[in-house]
């Protein structure tokens, strides 16, 4: 049954990539009817809709994306059929160059075969291997999105042009769904959020993908990093520090060096070759070999809030999704053979709980050997299969994704879905034989005999920047309070009751809450507003009647009023949910 369900969303995605990449056609031609100069590269379809480069020195604006929509609409109208023809390599070169396009002859001359099919609707033909509907006026309900800029064929020495954007669907419903999620994204973006909740800021003037945290967004991270000590500390895991820079040797006794230097920086000092670590393991390493093991030291486990710089091409950073410099919550468990299956089922619980507290689904998958690896083969094998075998033996479903494991190792990756279904990558847990071999990692077994430990680098936030990023997006700005940088803000109405609004903060803060006061010569209506925009779970209100009564009213970020709540009734429900619920 698995099977024939599997068949059927195949089917459906590839009807649905079908109708996209016809609609990306109907956009080029109407592009070149209104456009007559601009020239066609390539337009596929992609997950999410559909995209078309062109090449059109005047580029394209948000009213020209109105007037190419309008024109595509008459396409469709007018039914035109989409025929496929197969043509000589060298008459497709002579037609594309003849009408100038440069891109389309470009693609041909790299096709090996003698002969490439063309695809032509009225007076529209492009190179193209299909499929494609029979008809223009199958196509279904579409939007054009956006405008981008793109290098021809992805490459920065190569020409920019211009991408546009579209997304089509069957039906209108359908479509309207999408564009309904897109708004949804649209609010939830978190690098508009973080500057309204004051959190972080990323700038050209430090550098593209450096984070400068602002006190609030400090302030979160400070919250989920002691959170992550707690929990770490309740698993048995012992805390570590190492440094940022290890020397080059080093990188090169691990491999790094030759399979990951692209993604390095490097230093010198005095003369000596240095590399910024882009991962925490060596340090860990050191440890572990500080002194002598015995099996029965084993599983030892060691973590560390560990900050790593790599290098990230510019075209992919984005926010705090993807940066250059992020610290990790990374542990690395050295064990025997015996006890992995165990370990790894340790942490898929861990995960299983942490995700629990953020109300986050997750999904599985196993990345194997990637065609850069080191280690031998058989190891490789071994680890593929414990991975496999722990996940089987727990009846936790997930994918293979086949040659995507790290260099030293495989490993599972945890996809998180968040609050409007989106798919995260955050926690691994990876396997790694070769670096004990590379290290001379040893422990003395039962028998007297030195033997390898193995070892188990794995995350379960990742990145705290990514996660972060994740979790603003999630809960759309509004933290759990236990997450809130900000839990309360304090306001009065006039001044008289300014030492009552002071005195109820320095309580509450004694008490363990994070409390701004707002005393502001302000109307209330406008403090109410502005602790509204910044999200804070709890608003008191401190006027004449409440100081007489030492009562507090209180707004409730998520609905409602608590009207004339004692003091201490009030913080008793705050630190309640200050534990972990959800
Ligand atoms: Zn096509
Ligand atoms: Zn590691």
């Amino acid at each position: 049954m698995a099977e024939t369900h599997k068949e059927k969303d195949h089917n459906t995605n590839a009807q649905l990539d079908m109708l996209r990449h016809s609609t990306s056609h109907i956009m080029a031609q109407a592009v070149q009817d209104l456009f007559p100069e601009a020239k066609v590269a390539i337009g596929p379809s992609i997950d999410t809709g559909f995209y078309y480069d062109f090449d059109y020195a005047p580029g394209f604006t948000e009213e020209d994306l109105a007037r190419i929509e309008g024109r595509m609409k008459e396409l469709v109208k007018m039914d035109i059929p989409i025929v496929r023809k197969m043509v000589k390599k060298e008459e497709a070169i002579e037609m594309f160059h003849k009408m100038g396009e440069n891109f389309k002859v470009e693609l041909i001359e790299g096709i090996g075969d003698p002969e490439v099919s063309l695809y032509t609707q009225g007076n529209f033909t492009d190179l193209c291997r299909g499929p494609h509907l029979p008809s223009t006026g199958q196509i279904g309900a579409f939007k054009l999105l956006s405008l981008a800029g793109a290098y021809w064929k992805g490459d920065e020495k190569n020409k920019m042009l211009t991408r546009i954007y579209g997304t089509a669907f069957p039906d209108e419903s359908a479509l309207n769904n999408y564009l309904q999620f897109l708004e949804e994204v649209k609010k939830r973006d978190h690098r508009r959020l973080g500057r309204e909740l004051d959190l972080f800021s990323i700038s050209d003037e430090v550098g593209a993908g450096l984070v400068i945290y602002h006190p609030n967004g400090a302030l979160l991270r400070y919250i989920l990093e002691d959170f992550e000590r707690k929990e770490h500390l309740k698993r048995g895991y012992q805390f570590v520090v190492g440094p940022h820079i290890l020397k080059l040797d080093m990188w090169k006794r691990s491999g790094h060096f030759e399979n990951y230097r692209d993604n390095m920086y490097f230093t010198k000092v005095d003369d000596v070759e240095y590399g910024i670590k882009p991962m925490n393991c060596l340090s860990h390493i050191m440890v572990y070999r500080s002194t002598i093991r015995s099996y029965r030291d084993l599983p030892i486990r060691y973590f560390e809030l560990g900050t790593v710089c790599r290098h990230e091409k510019s075209g992919v950073l984005h926010g705090l999704l993807r940066v250059r410099e992020f610290t990790q919550d990374d542990a690395h468990i050295f064990l025997r053979q015996d006890q992995l299956h165990e370990e790894i089922l340790n942490i898929i619980q861990f995960v299983h709980d942490v995700m629990g507290i953020f109300n986050f689904e997750y999904e599985m998958e196993i990345s194997t050997r990637p065609e850069k690896y080191i280690g031998t083969l058989e190891d490789w094998n071994k680890a593929e299969q414990v991975l496999k075998d722990v996940l089987d033996s727990q009846g936790l479903p997930y994918d293979i994704n086949e040659g995507d494991g790290a260099f030293y190792g495989p490993k599972i990756d945890v996809k998180l879905k968040d609050a409007i279904g989106r798919k995260w990558q955050c926690a691994t847990i990876q396997c790694d034989f070769a670096l004990p071999e590379r290290f001379d990692l040893n422990y003395v077994d039962s028998d007297g005999k030195r033997k390898r430990p193995v070892m188990l680098h794995r995350v379960i936030l990742g990145a705290l920047e990514r996660f972060i990023g994740i979790l603003i997006e999630h809960y759309g700005g509004r933290f759990p309070v236990w997450l809130s940088p900000t839990q309360v803000i304090i306001m009065n109405i006039t001044d008289e009751q300014e030492p009552y609004v002071k005195a109820l903060q320095e309580e509450m803060i004694n008490e363990g809450l994070r409390v701004d006061i707002d005393t502001r010569n302000e109307k209330l209506s406008l403090k109410i507003r502005d602790g509204a925009v910044r999200k804070v779970p709890y608003l008191i209100i401190a006027g004449k009647k409440e100081m007489a009564s030492e009562t507090v009213s209180v707004r409730v970020r998520d609905g409602g009023e608590l009207k004339d709540v004692t003091i201490k009734d009030f913080i008793a429900r705050v630190k309640e949910e200050n534990l972990f619920r959800r």
